[in-house]
């Protein structure tokens, strides 16, 4: 039986199978099961018995394409014209499976030479070839605290990752050494090597100058303050690095892969050692004239309140942050990252309240730009339910009742990597790489 006869009997899917949405590990599904093995599949003309792959039976769209798939890699680069004299089907059918693979970015096309295979017809003609694949990616999260480094598919999938806790405030250098180490040790267990990475970004818990590239603020990561962290990563690892504030890149990974991906209007706010915020407008990251906007760390709450890093006087975050949350619960011998820990009436207490003062200055916000949710990420977030509530709590209270009620608060759904995330789908470029710095 020829292709003809597997075409008529099986109308052609508007999605064929074994596809994913792209951006969620969709480019292994998209290169899987159709392309892989097409001398195989080449040969299967027999009906709809046949499988490529373990499990799903392939339907007659699927074996023509998978067809397809293999002349153009074996024998491409080829015109429309050539696919469909060796095929036999007729060039609008061609033409109409050509144009799927080229929407999905499986094939490439690229003008014939004049008088070349496929000229000929007065229209020029363009031959068609299998994409290469586009590489792997590599993300930097950096926090005061800690930094994750991953390696990734370009379409985010992650293949291997690696995190440490350090003092990344106080030892810009020696961050950055750790960085690249990091990276060594994510590649070989990917089994990977530098040369299959294209692209790195990597975020950095600090305002950084949109015009400079350098951290914006000569208070917050001080150490940091003299160094280009693009170049000193590019040092390091020999990888063109995107750079981005933090919050912003938790952001840009609820945007790709979490629970914004269909809001154009939200807060990002990561609570860690700091309390950053992204504020997406219209679907675009609010940045500020400098770079400097969603610094809503530094928002003073309380004049007479502990000092701050940035030199001020009671500052969000000098008075609510996970540190400040360990000391307080230090003496019951309790630690905010073990969940059974914070069920302890003490911890639920301290939670609860930490939440409410940040939900405060989060109301403000809320009144200011009337945002559809407000996303919790950071280690507070990562506490469980106290927190999140405790702002829930504030905003209900403090915001104005129209938009308070419809504001939605809730963690983050990225369980503490959208940073990481959001780095990986930079360096990647995938749709809302305009986040970045
Ligand atoms: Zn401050």
């Amino acid at each position: 039986m020829g292709y003809s006869a597997l075409v008529r009997r099986a109308p052609e899917r508007s999605v064929p199978e074994g596809r994913v949405p792209a951006g969620r590990g969709g480019g292994e599904a998209r290169v899987g099961i159709e392309i892989r093995g097409g001398g195989e599949t080449r040969g299967i003309r027999t009906g709809d018995e046949a499988h490529v792959g373990s499990e799903r039976p392939a339907t007659a769209h699927t074996l023509l394409r998978a067809h397809l798939m293999g002349m153009i890699r074996d024998d491409g680069p080829i015109s429309r014209s050539e696919l469909s004299r060796a095929i036999g089907l007729p060039r609008s059918t061609i033409t109409a499976l050509v144009a799927e693979l080229l929407s999905e970015g499986v094939i490439a096309e690229a003008p014939a030479r004049s008088g070349g295979a496929g000229s000929g017809s007065g229209r020029p003609a363009t031959l068609l070839s299998v994409r290469k694949p586009d590489g792997l990616v590599a993300g930097f999260d950096f926090g005061h605290r800690h930094i994750r480094v991953a390696v990734a598919t370009a379409e985010g999938h992650i293949l291997a990752e690696e995190s440490t806790h350090l003092d990344v405030d106080r030892e810009a250098d020696a961050s950055l050494d750790h960085a690249g180490e990091m990276l060594d040790v994510v590649l070989e267990r990917a089994g990977v090597s530098i040369g299959d990475v294209r692209a790195a970004a990597a975020c950095i818990p600090a305002p950084l100058n949109s015009r400079t590239g350098r951290v914006g603020s000569p208070t917050i990561l001080a150490s940091w303050v003299d160094l280009d962290p693009r170049e000193e990563l590019r040092r390091r690892t020999g990888l063109a690095c995107t750079l981005g504030n933090d919050a912003a890149f938790g952001a840009l990974g609820e945007m790709t892969y979490g629970a914004a991906r269909n809001m154009s209007d939200f807060i990002y706010v990561k609570a860690s050692n700091g309390i950053g915020a992204a504020l997406v407008l219209g679907g675009r990251l609010y940045r500020g004239a400098q770079g400097m906007a969603g610094e809503i760390g530094h928002t003073q709450i309380d004049p007479t309140g502990a000092w701050c890093r940035c030199g001020n006087r009671g500052c969000l975050e000098a008075t609510v942050s996970i540190d400040v949350v360990r000391r307080q619960l230090e003496p019951l011998g309790l630690d905010p990252l073990d969940p059974e820990d914070m069920e302890h009436p003490v911890a639920i207490k301290v939670l609860a309240e930490s939440g409410r003062t940040v939900g405060v200055v989060i109301a403000n916000l809320c009144n200011t730009l009337n945002p559809e949710a407000v996303i919790l990420g950071g280690d507070l977030a990562s506490t469980g339910a106290y927190f999140t509530n405790g702002v829930r709590d504030s905003v209900r209270h403090l915001a104005q009742p129209g938009p308070a009620l419809d504001t939605q608060v809730m963690p983050t759904s990225l369980h503490g990597r959208a940073e990481l995330l959001g780095a990986v789908a930079a360096a990647a470029a995938m749709p809302h790489a305009a986040l970045t710095a």
